[in-house]
């Protein structure tokens, strides 16, 4: 998709510290941490956001959930973790390419602002 930052991301037009990829997905550290550990994960499909989701695309979530339990290991999160998805203007979602926040290294507070 022309214009879209994690397109962009994706395809290496905009550097970003990887730390996985794989087919599917591409994961890499978060520009502005909001915990010591911040990846953002993202479809290698543009999919506007979480109200975009359809059966023809929801393998590419449902492998996420899969690799989601590997990056938090590589990453040290032995103690738990938070994922989120910002959806949509009052999701607070600001890049419109469907992506999660794994976030860890801290102890988060519930219900989230
Ligand atoms: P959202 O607010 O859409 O859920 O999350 C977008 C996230 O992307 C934010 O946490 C923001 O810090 C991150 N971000 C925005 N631009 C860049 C960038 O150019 N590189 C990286 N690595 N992260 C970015
Ligand atoms: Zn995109």
């Amino acid at each position: 998709m022309d214009n879209c930052l994690f397109c962009k991301i994706i395809n290496g037009e905009i550097p970003s510290t990887k730390v996985y990829e794989d087919e599917m997905c591409y994961a890499f550290l978060d520009i502005e941490p909001q915990a010591p550990v911040h990846v953002i994960i993202v479809p290698k499909a543009h999919i506007e956001s979480a109200d975009k989701v359809n059966e023809e695309n929801s393998k590419y979530i449902a492998h996420i959930w899969e690799v989601i339990p590997k990056i938090a290991k590589e990453q040290g999160l032995k103690n738990g973790y938070r994922v989120v998805n910002n959806c949509g203007e009052d999701g607070g979602q600001t890049v419109m390419h469907l992506h999660f926040h794994l976030m860890g290294g801290r102890a988060f507070a519930w219900p989230a602002g």
